[in-house]
């Protein structure tokens, strides 16, 4: 083989359909989180099913990612606060640009309690 063909089989790709491998350990919590977003986004401009959407109410807290990069913001700054944070659980997730992106949480849910997580924050309407 001369370097020429070797270069062409450094890149190949392969695509597979997802779930072929079976699902994805996050592919609820991400599902949950976009549904929240997506009901209770006032703006359809935002892409909140996408990014998230601004709301803080007494069930949850919601928040975009930040890009302001300021040490005095809360999620850019010492704080990191959460993207999304239910309250009466405690349970947290970050995000890094977009839903499901380098996504982190504070405890891992079972399906029930994530189940009951995305009831509850749909059922509490904003002001
Ligand atoms: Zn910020």
């Amino acid at each position: 083989m001369n370097q020429e063909s070797n270069n062409l089989v450094e890149n190949i790709e392969v695509y597979v359909p997802m779930g072929m491998f079976g699902a994805r350990k996050d592919y609820l919590l991400e599902a949950m989180i976009r549904a929240i977003a997506e009901y209770h986004s006032k703006d359809e401009g935002e892409w909140s099913d996408k990014y998230g959407t601004a709301v803080d109410n007494c069930v949850f807290s919601m928040r975009p990612y930040c890009w302001c990069e300021s040490e005095d913001c809360r999620w850019c700054g010492e704080e990191g606060a959460p993207n999304f944070h239910h309250k009466p659980s405690d349970f947290k997730v970050w995000w890094y640009k977009y839903i499901g992106r380098g996504m982190q949480y504070n405890k891992e849910l079972t399906a029930i309690e994530c189940a009951e997580i995305l009831s509850e924050c749909l059922k509490i309407r904003d002001n």
